[in-house]
């Protein structure tokens, strides 16, 4: 791969791999300091587009239109981890990719990833490798009841997981499993969710910002919130926890890793549940919360620029707008103190991100 030198003087052109909000987000991120986003997504509706300052609709493979997306620009980056390898090879023999193909590599398979934080000592799940119907009912035996059968590929949202209670619904797992290689994970009882966004630049200077708290309903995060209520001690371990992350995979950009927080007889521990390689959505709060968001940082990052402070000015309770929701923007938009982000998405379905708003209130240090 191409290696980057100088930082990115404004003008220059970042190519971002995907359109959805995340890709729209960073495209405005981008804007603001001068730089330019080219496009590149396979859905013509993309949400990105109508903000990018170039666009390319093709397929992953196709590529002709790659080469030329990647001679455009100056750095390349994706907003989705599941960019197949061969699109990412294409690209990143011409330019350089950040976060680089073998970090995505890692992260776009849950075991090769389960086993990258085991071997830097980051503790996780107990999980099995799972790849026939004999295995599932072997290593049932040794995680237990409950389970999660989970796909080891293309899982997002609680996409591609099936939650095995009982002897009994083994049948419908095992179903499951025609859909390709599995992991057997046991049903973690955790006290909160909490996940820390970690922007790394081009020079390793890291820095993370505050954790937030994580609700899901059906496994979709619905609501974040900073600060969140867990104790000083476990928001301090799980900032460096996912700064040591950061630093193992040598990553460029912003990365988020999620975290379960367990209680065991007042013993506070966290498990990492996963990471994403790319701005998350429970850190959309930092848009309008910090002083520079975890999309300016991750542009900056990748631009080669200085990283901006990942300070928070307020409390923030971030919510996303999900399906029929987003009908509600303009009763949120008549609250002073809260910020609305809807990403132009052309229809509107059940389990659909259509937007987010961020509440605002004066900064404390402790959750209240
Ligand atoms: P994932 O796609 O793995 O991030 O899962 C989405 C959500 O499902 C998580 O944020 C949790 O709320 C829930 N979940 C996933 N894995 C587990 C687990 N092992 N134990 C309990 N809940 C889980």
């Amino acid at each position: 791969m191409p290696m980057a030198e100088a930082p990115l003087a404004p003008g220059a052109a970042i190519g971002i791999l995907g359109g959805g909000q995340l890709g729209r987000m960073l495209a405005v991120a981008a804007a603001q300091l001068g730089l330019r986003c080219h496009i590149y997504s396979d859905d013509p509706k993309s949400p990105a587009f109508e903000l990018a300052g170039a666009k390319t609709h093709a397929s992953y493979e196709d590529q002709a239109q790659l080469v030329a997306f990647a001679n455009s620009v100056s750095v390349a980056g994706v907003e989705f981890e599941n960019v197949p390898a061969s699109t990412l090879a294409t690209v990143s023999a011409h330019v350089p990719v950040y976060p680089s193909p073998k970090v995505l590599a890692i992260s776009q398979d849950r075991l090769s990833e389960k086993e990258f934080l085991r071997e830097n000592g980051v503790a996780v799940a107990p999980y099995r490798r799972v790849d026939s119907v004999e295995e599932l009912a072997a290593a049932l035996k040794e995680i237990g009841y409950p389970a999660l059968l989970k796909t080891r590929r293309f899982g997002y949202d609680g996409k591609g997981q099936c939650r095995i209670g009982s002897e009994q619904e083994k049948a419908q797992a095992v179903k499951a499993l025609a859909a390709g290689p599995m992991l057997l994970e046991s049903v973690i009882d955790f006290v909160r969710e909490i996940s820390v966004v970690v922007v790394r630049d081009r020079n390793g200077d890291t820095r993370t910002y505050e954790p937030s708290e994580n609700t899901h309903h059906s496994q979709i995060l619905t609501r974040s919130l900073v600060p969140a209520h867990a104790d000083q001690m476990v928001l301090k371990t799980a900032r460096e926890t996912a700064q040591e992350i950061a630093l193992q995979l040598d990553y460029v950009g912003t990365l988020c890793v999620e975290f379960f927080e367990c209680e065991d007889e007042g013993d506070h521990k966290l498990l990492v549940n996963e990471i994403a390689p790319r701005v998350h959505n429970s850190g959309h709060w930092t848009l309008d919360a910090c002083v520079v968001s975890q999309f300016e940082n991750h542009i900056r990052a990748i631009a080669g620029w200085p990283l901006g402070g990942t300070d928070r000015h307020s409390n923030a309770e971030m919510l996303n707008l999900i399906g029929d929701d987003v009908a509600q923007w303009s009763t949120w938009a008549k609250d002073p103190h809260t910020a609305v982000h809807i990403y132009g998405k052309d229809e509107i379905r059940a389990g659909r991100k259509m937007g987010h708003v961020t509440r605002l209130t004066p900064k404390t240090e402790r959750s209240r």
